[in-house]
């Protein structure tokens, strides 16, 4: 019986930066055979490449359909990334279907002068995730961190680790991308789980479940505790108070804080102004009922009302920027 896979490469597919995969033999139409190092958990068949999941000028990864439409992801890299990755996924094959994609293995493709092409062959797991870590919900962060944090228990350092390197579906997610994982050495003992402290703002350094210092700093990129400060503009560091906005309203609330003709502000003075600018806005939100939607459409002048009343408690006359001076506007 035959061990090869036939690829049927819809063309023309979106170009690509990484030519490995036309270099294939017979490129749209190609036979792959399982290789020699790890079992292959699909029966041979003939496999649909039907578009392009990611690319950049290293590797391509295609979206393929098995015979019974089962989701692919068919990553083509040089032999030697593939090799590491392939090795890697083997290694911890506990992690897959949970932590990391399902592998099914890697399949050996030839090119015309019979030059191995590698392609690891995975779960087709959702999609990368597109938004920035630090903008995501905190139960989001948490999920995320628990997959990370039950990799670096297995003994996986996940690397690299960014964004990049996480898929999401239905609000659950895998991490992907192990070219250049690591062992974790020495094991990591870190026990904190994220989810079941989704309400703290705080951590304390001494802790003993949470004792590994690269999970530590990914939750800190990631602002998973707040540490009592709210972050306004990505940059402003607030002192959270019953007067200010929670955070998920901040994030809604972003301008410019620190603007005039004639002044240099200091992160002490933006941290003022920007207090004083959230205090503004959560006032007119909280007793006077104004909708978030229609608060947004006021950001500049509020942060004007901020700038201004700063000044006034320094004796000092603002002087707005053109565009942002509001001296003559009367909200109605
Ligand atoms: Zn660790």
């Amino acid at each position: 019986m035959s061990h090869f896979f036939t690829f049927l490469f819809r063309v023309p597919l979106p170009s690509t930066h990484c030519p490995v995969v036309e270099q294939l033999n017979g490129y749209p139409i190609c036979q792959l055979r399982p290789g020699h190092d790890y079992p292959f958990h699909l029966p041979p068949q003939i496999i649909n490449v039907v578009d392009i999941l990611h690319s950049n000028e290293r590797t391509v990864v295609y979206l393929g359909l098995c015979e019974d439409n089962t989701e692919l992801a068919l990553k083509f890299s040089n032999i030697e990334d593939i090799s590491a990755e392939v090795g890697a996924y083997d290694a911890f094959e506990g992690l897959h279907g949970t932590v990391l994609p399902k592998m099914y293995g890697a399949l050996i493709g030839k090119d015309r002068i019979g030059k191995k092409i590698p392609c690891l062959v995975l779960e087709r797991f959702g999609d990368r995730l597109t938004r920035r870590f630090g903008d995501l919900q905190k139960t989001e962060k948490a999920k995320i961190l628990n997959k990370l944090a039950e990799a670096h228990r297995a003994g996986l350092f996940p690397l690299p680790f960014s964004e990049r390197h996480v898929v999401v579906k239905d609000d659950d997610y895998r991490l992907i991308g192990l070219g250049c994982a690591e062992r974790h050495d020495p094991p990591c003992c870190w026990t904190y789980d994220f989810t079941a402290h989704v309400q703290d703002d705080d951590i304390k350094p001494t802790d003993p479940s949470a004792q590994c210092g690269s999970l530590k700093s990914w939750a800190e990129y990631m602002r998973f505790w707040d540490h009592g400060k709210l972050i306004l503009s990505r940059t402003i560091l607030i002192s959270k108070s019953d007067k200010l906005p929670p955070q998920h309203i901040v994030d809604r609330l972003s301008t410019a804080i620190g603007m005039s003709s004639d002044h240099d502000y200091i992160m002490t003075d933006r941290k003022q102004i920007g207090a004083k600018y959230l205090a503004i806005v959560w006032e007119q939100m909280t007793k006077h009922g104004m909708l978030l939607e229609d608060v947004q459409k006021l950001l500049k002048y509020y942060s004007y009302l901020a700038h201004k009343e700063w000044h006034e408690e320094r004796n000092e006359v603002f002087v707005p920027l053109p565009g942002m001076n509001f001296s003559a506007y009367k909200p109605r």
